[in-house]
């Protein structure tokens, strides 16, 4: 079982983050929610989960765009038995006009961000006897849409550490996977609908239909929650033999 477990779930405050903390807390695991503010609302939100669930829960702060502070989020957990690789940020451009600053903090956030935390946590698990490394990618970690390069880039690039990380470990108890969601409707998808309004000329309703959901066959967003329950089945005890795979929660996207 994983009550009693400690998970670290970077980029939390929010969407996916923080609906895989609210299903792992609701099975008792301890959670370590982070993203790089640092507010009353941050921990005001730890308080609600904990007070809910009956679990401990604490925020940690921590910029997951910077190398030392994902190794810090680790040592200041001081455990971590599963590890959610979440935090991203999107950016929407043609590669020719796609600003190099975006282009690193994409790179930076949504992929190296997983090598140090997971390099930091490793000994952890070894030492605990036991371990998950849960790496949130995307549809975009197995197929491509145009604009987003940097995105697609990462997506794909973490798709492939999962799967060394799952050789280096594979003879232990301890898997990687990486979870590869299609749309969910959280603040990251939320804030591309009025661009891709503008762009298209289109009615909200029109851009969640035919843009959005048109390479989701269900034509239904995934949710915080059955992301959740997947992170959770893949800390379950039925998931040991998964690792080095990816699991796709997108309504039949990569099926097409
Ligand atoms: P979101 O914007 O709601 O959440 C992103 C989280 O990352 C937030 O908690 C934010 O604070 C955090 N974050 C951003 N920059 C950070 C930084 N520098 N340091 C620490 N934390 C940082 O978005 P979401 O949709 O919940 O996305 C979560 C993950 O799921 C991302 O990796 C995203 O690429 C992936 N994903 C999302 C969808 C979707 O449709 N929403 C689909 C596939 C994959």
């Amino acid at each position: 079982s994983v009550k009693g477990k400690t998970a670290v779930i970077t980029g939390s405050n929010s969407g996916i983050g923080l609906g895989i903390a609210w299903e792992l807390a609701r099975a008792g695991v301890e959670v370590i929610l982070n993203s790089f503010t640092d507010s009353e609302e941050d921990h005001a939100l730890a308080r609600k989960i904990a007070d809910e669930t009956g679990t401990k829960v604490r925020y940690i702060q921590a910029d997951m765009s910077d190398g030392d502070q994902c190794r810090a989020l680790i040592e200041k957990a001081g455990a971590c038995d599963i590890l959610i690789n979440n935090a991203g940020i999107q950016h929407v451009a043609p590669i020719d006009e796609f600003p190099a600053e975006k282009w690193n903090a994409i790179i930076a956030i949504n992929l190296n961000s997983a090598y140090h935390t997971t390099a930091a946590a490793l000994p952890l698990m070894r030492k605990a006897g036991w371990g998950r490394v849960i790496n949130i990618s995307s549809a975009h970690g197995l197929t491509a849409s145009p604009f987003k390069s940097a995105y697609v880039a990462a997506k794909h690039g973490i798709v492939g550490m999962t799967k060394v990380v799952a050789l280096e470990t594979a003879k232990e108890p301890i898997t990687a996977n990486a979870i590869c969601p299609g749309y969910v409707l959280t603040p990251l998808v939320e804030s591309q609908i009025p661009d891709t309004m503008e762009k298209y000329g289109m009615e909200r309703d029109e851009v969640i239909e035919k843009v959005m959901l048109e390479r989701q066959p269900s034509k239904e967003f995934a949710t915080t929650e059955q992301l959740g329950g997947t992170a959770l089945f893949l800390c379950s005890d039925a998931a040991a033999q998964i690792t080095g795979t990816t699991i796709s929660v997108d309504g039949g996207w990569t099926a097409l």
